[in-house]
């Protein structure tokens, strides 16, 4: 692999990314279209980096993996938030406005639209981040947030791998309000195009190195530590688009002079099947069987 793809494969989906999003725009098509178009053509990009520049060879998915994230995939990223950001939207939001609870003039609407984009990242990230660590340090919302760490490898379409339970809340903390405060479709879609190629990234099975992005974005170098069998390795790197809270409250982590080892729970014999995966964080202590 060489250095420009090493370091340029990052910065080059992304920007592609963006790039294709405002052609879109330009050319009049709908928010839709225009946010979940970058996001497949970002996906088969990293598909490709997958396959040309694998990591490592032994965390190439196998048939029966691919269904199950897949599945993952089209229930929980694709129809669930859909459905929450419907009942925010038109249920909740409509019952707020009826009720003259609609918080206005908060949100700087007047800013340019990446500038607005930016810092709903560097807040939603914010409270992602609080999210994302109590659900590791606190027991009841760690067997929902297990399912997530349970692969044992990590490749871009796992990204998708987390408990409707888990997901919700995260929706619930990362889109919900941004809508009360009437963020603008236009910020959304950005917002998307760039958090759906970061998660792809991060999760992503490519030998790419980020350099000094790695002290701004939660990259794949950094979540790979997040994935560790090693609890004192993982508890660390809780950014979900950016490390910049994780610097601030100290738990980054990334060691140069090694390679993360195994990955996923202590218990290898978490159920990996998507329906046994929906009830298991229903019994306690399904993630630490050792035996
Ligand atoms: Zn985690």
């Amino acid at each position: 692999m060489n250095l420009i793809v090493r370091y340029g494969a990052y910065p080059f989906v992304l920007a592609s990314g963006i790039a294709l999003h405002y052609l879109l725009l330009e050319n009049h098509f709908g928010v839709q279209f225009r946010t979940y178009l970058p996001v497949i053509v970002g996906a088969v990009m990293v598909t490709g980096l997958e396959w040309k520049y694998p990591y490592r060879q032994q965390w190439w998915a196998d048939k029966q993996e691919m269904v199950q994230d897949a599945m993952y995939m089209a229930l929980i990223q694709g129809v669930l938030p859909k459905l929450l950001a419907v009942a925010a939207t038109f249920t909740l939001s409509q019952a707020l406005y009826a009720q003259h609870l609609i918080v206005e003039g908060w949100w700087p609407t007047h800013w340019p639209v990446p500038l607005q984009m930016l810092f709903m990242m560097v807040v939603a990230d914010g409270l992602r981040y609080w999210l994302h660590r109590w659900a590791h340090e606190w027991d009841p919302l760690w067997r929902f947030h297990a399912v997530h760490h349970s692969p044992h490898k990590l490749y871009w379409l796992n990204v998708g791998r987390f408990h409707p339970i888990d997901k919700g809340l995260q929706v619930f903390l990362d889109t919900l309000p941004f809508l009360f405060l009437g963020v603008r479709e236009e910020v959304l879609g950005l917002y998307v195009v760039c958090y759906a190629i970061n998660g792809f990234f991060q999760h992503c099975n490519v030998d790419l190195r980020l350099g000094m992005l790695n002290y701004l974005i939660s990259g794949p170098e950094l979540h790979r530590w997040h994935h560790s069998m090693v609890k004192q390795e993982s508890n660390h790197n809780y950014g979900n688009n950016l490390i910049i809270w994780d610097r601030i409250f100290r738990t980054c982590y990334l060691p140069t002079e090694r390679a993360v080892q195994e990955l996923g729970l202590v218990n290898r014999r978490y159920p990996s099947a998507f329906f046994e995966q929906m009830t298991a964080p229903f019994t306690p202590g399904a993630d630490k069987q050792t035996a």
